[in-house]
């Protein structure tokens, strides 16, 4: 059977893929109810969750972001959406 899905070889792969450039869902992170835990920096799989200069806050970097979903599973005040691209 023939399917229209597209293979990406190798752990850390979105960093030089850019994956975000063409991922259907994304992380959006809600700043409101983070608690600055940085979970999701230590889980996401491809180290697209960035800590910023302040060293409390993070971001999404969304060139590389592919939408697994594993940061919002690990973030335990649920400050993590997955939104649709589409
Ligand atoms: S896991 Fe959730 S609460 Fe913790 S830093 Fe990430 S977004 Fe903020
Ligand atoms: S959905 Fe979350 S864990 Fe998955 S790649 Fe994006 S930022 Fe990383």
């Amino acid at each position: 059977m023939r399917t229209n899905s597209l293979i990406i070889k190798g752990i850390n792969s979105s960093l030089s893929n850019r994956t975000g450039q063409w991922s259907s869902r994304q992380a959006e992170i809600d700043p409101k109810k983070c608690i600055k835990c940085h979970q999701c920096f230590l889980y996401c799989p491809e180290g697209c969750v960035e800590i910023l200069e302040d060293g409390k806050n993070v971001r999404v970097n969304k060139d590389y972001c592919k939408g697994c979903g594993v940061c919002a599973v690990e973030c335990s005040v649920k400050a993590i959406k997955i939104i649709s691209n589409l």
